[in-house]
């Protein structure tokens, strides 16, 4: 594989708000194939530091390309495609990790791997998150859910935390948002997760017009209340920073005159999740 740059760019980002295209654009199918069946080098839309937001503490997070839905409120349409991630040496990526590692431990944060989807690589992200864990850093995972039968039940035990971002609860509103009826394997995931009482955090994009429909919600909540191991549930907020990655890519975006909720409308979200029995905010 031919280095950390493709298309150039810096590995660390600001934000994954950063519009970043073709990072490795001009690999050889044959190289990127071998990237996915090895893990031995992941694509990344970029490393950002500080996130307060992507699980307990501060966090380091990877953002992977590539990504099976197509959510209408995807916020990083840029990490759909793998070739718009750089092309990075496994070890690169662990150098990175390492660099935060004692911080990151001090301040009681860890590291996440979010996207994108993070197991459209899963090679890479299994071998990434166990180098994290082996540097004695907390660990988390931030997936749709989608390919989660590709971790082994001891791979997925040795992340700490997973962090998943559920869409909808009927198949048709589940297409609705991202383009794929089938969710039965998302909800199979957290009964997986369940039956092996590992920790998981539930994420819920509110979108007025879109997923703002209570009773997808109290049907999410209470599936979500019946797996018993559900820490906490965030609904987060629509917002247009994504927007312009819509345009600049010439994608068609459905909510361009969409404006993000009102407190009351994620108030009564955060209570339809409470009154399941869940910790919501
Ligand atoms: S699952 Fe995440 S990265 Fe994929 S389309 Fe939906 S919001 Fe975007």
């Amino acid at each position: 594989m031919g280095g950390t740059g493709g298309a150039g760019g810096a590995l660390e980002g600001k934000s994954p708000y950063e519009l970043r295209l073709d990072q490795s654009a001009g690999l050889a199918e044959l190289d990127v194939r071998q990237a996915l069946a090895t893990g031995d080098v992941g694509f990344l839309h970029s490393f950002t530091t500080g996130s307060a937001v992507d699980g307990p503490g501060i966090r380091l997070v990877a953002w992977t390309t590539s990504c099976m839905f197509r959510c209408r409120f995807c916020h990083n349409p840029d990490t759909w495609t793998l070739a718009n991630g750089m092309a990075v040496p496994l070890d690169v990526a662990v150098d990175e990790l390492r660099k935060y590692a004692e911080g990151l431990k001090v301040m009681k944060g860890g590291f996440t791997l979010s996207g994108g989807e993070p197991l459209m690589q899963t090679r890479f992200a299994v071998r990434l998150l166990q180098a994290a864990k082996a540097l004695g850093v907390h660990t988390a995972i931030e997936t749709n859910g989608f390919y989660s039968e590709r971790l082994s039940d001891q791979e997925l035990g040795d992340i700490d935390l997973v962090i998943l971002d559920m869409k909808g609860f009927s198949p048709s509103q589940h297409k609705r948002v991202t383009g794929v009826e089938d969710n039965s394997r998302v909800l199979q995931f957290g009964r997986r997760l369940a039956d092996m009482k590992h920790k998981m955090w539930l994420r819920y994009v509110l979108v007025p017009g879109l997923t703002d429909v209570p009773e997808e919600m109290a049907r999410l909540a209470e599936y979500a209340a019946s797996l018993g191991i559900v820490e906490r549930v965030e609904i987060l907020p629509f917002h247009q920073m994504g927007r312009y990655k819509w345009e600049r890519l010439g994608l068609e975006y459905a909510l361009g005159e969409t404006q993000p909720p009102t407190a009351i409308a994620v108030a009564e979200a955060v209570g339809i999740f409470r009154a399941a029995g869940l910790e919501a905010w």
